[in-house]
């Protein structure tokens, strides 16, 4: 018998499909701008020296593989909570952060929507900015959670819509979940000012929301991982009892590895204890218990004053390679005398850039000049240096033209 011949083929994945399309191109000088993940100078992968260093230290203590507790590893627990939140943060002090490990950034908001859904009084929508990262969209769909969008992006500014996210975040019901990118914000590169979070610490907190932080870039959009916490810890300092979810994928180049966790503050130490038991009883069912090794690189490399130190420099040495490429993309542009305004290429933040060009003119630069880059026309900043800059702007520059 055959059970499966009604099965349609299901759509590529947006992003990953942008990758399959470069592979397939046999040009020398192609260039992928789709994925994010960093390059290095030479447009190859990079594991970053800390992360090698952790792993010889693992290597060395022939650790067991024994399955980890429902909420993971209780040292990278700790430490990454203390990361997000900083040390003196009152909910870790009080013992009153309720946190579980989670498969990276996407398990944890996984989590976070498995854990609304069930558990949520609020209406159950979640509100997105528009634009978000795509994935954002059936993570809270697939259990049953309504999305809508307010708005952040401005076409005609290149920038930030503050004056609509803060009318459309007003006009909406009480007690909302809003999904704020904590910093770096993808696909478009722009983070609301320190300034602006004040406000919309007020605003949220006016309204009764609910802040779901999705922090994926902690240290890739300033260089500075307690800069770049800014958002999230300025709300708990206000009260807000947030929800985050934390990702290593990017800062510590631990794509693969899927180390990440969910958190969520709450009122008290007793609370803490009922949430988390609810909060196993989604994950049990879902993978059981956590990877392990991702874990354990971030537990050393945290747990480790001097790869502690040597990580900090690497992150700022990732995110200052990217802000030289967005320096020298802006300034080969206008040297170009390419049509438009560029000064978001430089102002943007983190690892993407929202270039502002057609659906049209991102597949003539496929079609043309090898350059690949997702439909809305964002670049991955890391994906250029020294070698494809100049072409990758003559590219651009021609297919404005
Ligand atoms: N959130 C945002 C905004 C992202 O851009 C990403 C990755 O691209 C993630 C979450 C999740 O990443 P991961 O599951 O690899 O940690």
């Amino acid at each position: 018998t055959n059970f499966w011949s009604t099965v349609p083929q299901g759509p590529p994945d947006p992003i990953l499909g942008v990758t399959d399309a470069f592979k397939k191109d046999k040009a020398p000088n192609k260039v992928n701008l789709g994925v994010g993940a960093y390059r290095d100078e030479n447009g190859k992968p990079y594991v970053l020296e800390s992360v090698l260093k952790a792993e010889d230290i693992l290597h060395q203590k022939k650790l067991d593989k024994e399955y980890l507790p429902i909420t993971g590893e209780a040292e990278f627990v700790k430490l990454a909570s203390e990361l997000a939140y900083g040390k003196n943060s009152k909910p870790i002090q009080e013992g009153r952060l309720a946190v579980a490990q989670s498969v990276s950034g996407t398990g944890a908001l996984r989590i976070a929507s498995g854990f609304l859904s069930a558990h949520y009084n609020g209406p159950k929508t979640v509100y997105l900015p528009d634009p978000t990262w795509g994935n954002h969209v059936p993570i809270f769909e697939n259990v049953g959670i309504k999305v809508q969008r307010y708005r952040y992006f401005d076409k005609k500014t290149v920038g930030l819509d503050f004056i609509g996210m803060k009318e459309d975040i007003k006009l909406i019901a009480f007690a909302l979940q809003i999904l704020l990118h904590a910093c770096a914000q993808n696909p478009t590169g722009i983070d609301p000012t320190q300034e602006q979070w004040k406000e919309l610490s007020e605003l949220l907190q006016a309204k009764k929301h609910l802040a779901l932080f999705d922090m994926a870039y902690q240290g890739f959009a300033s260089g500075d991982i307690i800069r770049d916490a800014y958002a999230p810890r300025y709300f708990v300092e206000q009260g807000h009892q947030i929800i985050l979810c934390q990702s290593f994928a990017k800062n510590l180049g631990l794509y693969a590895e899927r180390a990440g966790t969910f958190s969520m503050v709450v009122s008290s130490a007793e609370e803490k204890e009922r949430v988390l038991s609810q909060v196993k009883r989604i994950i049990r069912p879902l993978y059981s218990s956590p990877p392990i090794h991702g874990a354990q690189l971030v537990a050393t490399i945290l747990g480790s004053p001097e790869l502690y130190e040597q990580w900090l420099g690497e992150v700022k040495k990732m995110a200052d390679r990217i802000i030289d490429m967005r320096e020298k993309l802006y300034n080969l542009l206008v040297e170009l005398k390419t049509p438009g305004e560029w000064g978001h290429i430089k102002s943007q933040i983190g690892m993407f850039s929202f270039t502002g060009i057609s659906a049209e003119q991102v597949q003539a630069l496929a079609d043309h000049a090898h350059v690949y880059m997702t439909k809305d026309g964002r670049i991955s900043m890391a994906g250029l240096n020294e070698h494809n800059i100049q072409y990758f702007a003559e590219s651009l520059s021609k297919a404005v033209k």
